[in-house]
């Protein structure tokens, strides 16, 4: 959005955007859009662009111009941060690392639920080792999530019959989506983590409307063509004007028994990619063979093997993620786990 024109009596325009985020990753587009509409008016010599960033109440604004339908008063009001993890192709290791952080979340004594959202490619249910059980509805017709140790989890594959084909069209993936956030009993959680199917398609923008306030965390391999992928997803995310909360390379090298390693996606893309959107990168994890066998097994490497350099890596994911949490979202509550005694 354009926020000022200042025309100078030189023919120096000067121009403020507005953007949604700080970390807008089309910034530079503006810039050099602005600058070359602008300078292809008559009598301007020179263009100044500069930018400022939208508060809450603009942001609510917008939102209200663009017509957004979101969740009733109420649904997941006792859910304190929405994560969706997304990527830009399929295969870079997103459900293994949303099941990973749900299980470090976990650990670190947070509230977790996780929402596989990924329609035409649902693994979480495996990933965390739940089978052929299905959800059950309450009194108060409301969807009650399976759990998996501490972690509660819907997923669209509790409701399609096994490897079956479903077709999901916008409108009744909206509508399913809408009622997994709506019609669920999350209950009180410190994190609900959705797992995006890859691109940037219908999913990501029925999110974006009913989730405003969710953020974005971008999962990249470490290569170049992975990254330029994964950027699409950056922008998708700016256009539906959600925050990016960082990016995590998945895949960084692999350390042979011997201490040999191999960078064998490549090196660099995710950092490249945080520096490109100025948001963190929150962890590079790297592959371990554990990683793939305890996501085949459904259970978490993270809980299985704290110690694994993948699981590492996750742990240290999921902390940054606590810490850019805004504190007033994050509740105190009791911990989690025993007693220690104490030494007087
Ligand atoms: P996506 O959700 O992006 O399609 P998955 O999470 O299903 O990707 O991962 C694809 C495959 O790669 C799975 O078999 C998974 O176990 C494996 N995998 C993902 N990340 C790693 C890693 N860091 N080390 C080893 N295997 C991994």
């Amino acid at each position: 959005m354009v926020r000022a024109i200042e025309p100078g009596a030189d023919g120096t325009v000067g121009v403020t955007v507005t953007l949604t985020t700080a970390g807008c990753p089309i910034r530079g587009h503006f810039q050099s859009a602005v600058r070359e509409a602008v300078m292809g008016l008559e009598g301007v010599r020179a263009v100044n662009v500069s930018f400022d960033v939208m508060d809450e109440a603009q942001k609510a604004a917008l939102r209200q111009t663009l017509g957004r339908s979101e969740l009733p008063q109420g649904a997941l009001a006792a859910v304190q941060n929405v994560v969706c993890v997304g990527s830009g192709k399929g295969g870079v290791g997103k459900s293994t690392l949303t099941v990973n952080l749900a299980a470090a979340l976990a650990a670190e004594g947070k509230r977790v639920g996780v929402l596989d959202a990924d329609v035409w490619g649902y693994s979480i249910p495996r990933m965390l080792g739940l089978g052929a059980e299905r959800p059950l509805v309450s009194a108060e017709r409301k969807i009650i999530p399976l759990r998996a140790g501490e972690i509660s989890v819907i997923s669209i594959g509790f409701f399609v019959e096994e490897d079956a084909a479903v077709v999901w069209r916008g409108p009744m993936l909206h509508k399913a989506l809408k009622q997994f956030l709506e019609d669920v009993e999350w209950g009180a959680l410190d994190f609900l983590l959705i797992d995006l199917p890859p691109g940037t398609g219908d999913v990501s923008m029925t999110l974006a409307q009913l989730l405003p306030q969710a953020t974005f965390v971008i999962v990249t391999t470490p290569q170049p063509a992975a990254q330029r992928v994964a950027r699409r997803s950056a922008e998708m995310a700016h256009k539906v004007s959600l925050e990016i909360a960082g990016v995590i390379e998945n895949m960084a090298g692999f350390v042979t028994p011997s201490g040999e390693r191999y960078a064998i996606f490549g090196e660099g893309g995710g950092q490249e990619l945080a520096d490109e959107l100025d948001v963190p990168l929150l962890a590079r994890v790297p592959l371990t063979m554990a990683l793939r066998e305890q996501s085949d097994a459904g259970l978490p490497l993270v809980a299985q093997n704290p110690d694994d350099p993948a699981a590492q890596a996750i742990r240290l994911a999921a902390r940054g993620l606590i810490a850019l949490a805004p504190p007033q979202r994050l509740i105190e509550h009791e911990p989690a786990g025993f007693e220690l005694p104490m030494v007087r």
